[in-house]
């Protein structure tokens, strides 16, 4: 494999910088650009002071320190280096310019890591996790991400896929010596297993719904006529110490997005730039806009004002509602009216309903608690659950659960067992493409595109 390139710094001035080599002529290249104060044998896992100089002229581009690491232990199970330079743009682009000059290529977006995966130093499911560490947004975010890295989703997966073939042995051991067994005993054991097997689906797939909320987010959308509280709320959201506001600009979308952080579940608000000028369109509830908004949003939080009388507008807002995951905010408690309080309208639709008063900034802990509580996200064990986050892996669960419900037919219908073990071995390859034994390059490139460069 070539040797490739890169910054793995973020872009602009900074303390250091740093350019990332690997690949089997790594320390050749560096060889001819890296004058060390002390020269010697390379080892891994050491570090050494010097000046990066242009190959051709001499000239001295930078002070560095860099570190080496000897295949395999490295990053990406080659040999590997990386050059600690000033951080700036400049300086580092000339290193960089310096190392292609001499025989690198510029790696692409996650070539580092796609390298440790084809090495077999990482599965895709711990690839996965890199991202999804490099993105977290929340802490709780990243543990989970963690526990992936560490392979914990991995085993769990690799425990199910021993069990398989197991009981695939068992069956080839009654086609090949039917005089040793008996079919219906194999039947009897094959029936069993894969009831287990389904709930070993079935508890992976639950796990997803608060994967996907860890790393996405609930989508969320504040919703009520002009003048009720809404951006002050949003704006008591977002300056309370523990909401952490974040412009994370999508790694895979270009919008940008906000995110609050909700004692450590993310909450994504949807278009705030709307709310914050939402007269318009709530004036004009009917539009397609604030359709869209409320049809996309997760969850909503309908705030109504207590110091007036419901009206049609509220009536309305009342009616968008009714089939979604909402919660009820009676908002200026402080100023003791009731107006809305106890109307009908709203105790009838059995939402969660909460007095509150941004004013005086209160409700607004068992707003969190009740949206925690909405999403079942109160009583998550991250130090236990082995959490799928991502669409891929659920996908393939999903998929393995499809042939395990053809595998349940087969045996029901008292089909041959060989029959039975092909669709086994089919459960097997959707298990497998998790960690990514047998997925093909196109779907193994799309994961590493969502790497940024240098990583
Ligand atoms: P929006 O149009 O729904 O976004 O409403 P605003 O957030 O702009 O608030 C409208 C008015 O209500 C402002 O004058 C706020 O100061 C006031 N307001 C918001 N929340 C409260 C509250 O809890 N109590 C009282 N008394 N006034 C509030």
């Amino acid at each position: 494999m070539s040797t490739i390139a890169a910054i793995s710094t973020a872009p602009g001035n900074a303390g250091i910088g740093i350019i990332r080599l690997s690949g089997e002529k790594c320390f050749e290249i560096l060889d001819k650009i890296f004058v060390p104060k002390h020269k010697g044998e390379i080892k891994g896992y050491t570090m050494k002071y010097g000046h990066i100089i242009s190959a051709s002229s001499k000239e001295i581009i930078d002070e560095v320190l860099v570190s080496y690491f000897v295949a395999p232990n490295s990053y990406t199970r080659e040999n590997m280096c990386e050059i600690n330079s000033h951080g700036g743009m400049v300086v580092e682009n000339k290193i960089l310019e310096e190392c292609l000059k001499n025989g690198a290529m510029l790696a692409e977006p996650g070539e580092f890591t796609k390298r440790a995966f084809l090495n077999g130093r990482i599965d895709l499911s711990q690839a996965e996790a890199i991202i999804d560490i490099i993105n977290s947004k929340t802490e709780k975010e990243m543990q989970v991400a963690q526990r992936q890295l560490k392979g914990r989703l991995s085993n769990k997966i690799e425990d199910i896929r021993k069990d398989i073939l197991n009981i695939m042995a068992d069956i080839e051991a009654s086609i090949d010596y039917p005089e040793y067994d008996i079919e219906e005993t194999t039947n009897e054991k094959i029936k069993k297993f894969l009831n287990e097997l389904e709930e070993k689906l079935n508890s992976l797939e639950k796990t997803f719904e608060n994967g996907k909320i860890l790393k996405e987010g609930i989508k969320t959308a504040i919703i009520g006529k002009p003048n009720v509280g809404k951006s002050s709320l949003l704006n008591l959201i977002l300056g309370e110490e523990r909401a952490i506001v974040s412009n994370v600009e999508g790694t895979t979308r270009d919008t940008i997005e906000e995110y609050v952080n909700i004692n450590g579940i993310p909450l994504k608000i949807i278009d705030t730039a709307g709310i914050r000028n939402t007269i318009d369109e709530v004036e004009q509830i009917g539009v397609k806009r604030s359709m869209d908004i409320l049809f996309d949003a997760e969850l909503i939080i309908a705030v109504f004002d207590d110091s007036r009388a419901l009206d049609e507008e509220d009536e309305k807002i009342l009616d968008l509602i009714k089939e979604k995951k909402a919660i009820i905010l009676i908002n200026k408690t402080d100023l003791k009216k009731g107006y809305v309080q106890s109307d009908e309208r709203i105790t009838s639709l059995h939402k969660t309903t909460i007095p509150f008063s941004v004013l005086k900034e209160e409700g607004i802990n068992e707003l969190y608690n009740a949206i925690l509580e909405l999403f079942n996200m109160n009583d998550i064990d991250l130090e236990n659950t082995d959490i799928v986050t991502s669409s891929r892996q659920k996908n393939y669960i999903l998929r393995a659960h499809d042939a395990l419900n053809k595998a349940k037919e087969s045996v029901e219908n008292n089909m041959t067992i060989d029959i039975t073990a092909i669709v086994l071995k089919e459960i097997l390859e959707e298990l497998s493409s998790i960690t990514g034994e047998n997925v093909s390059e196109d779907i193994i490139n799309e994961i590493f595109k969502k790497f940024c460069l240098g990583k």
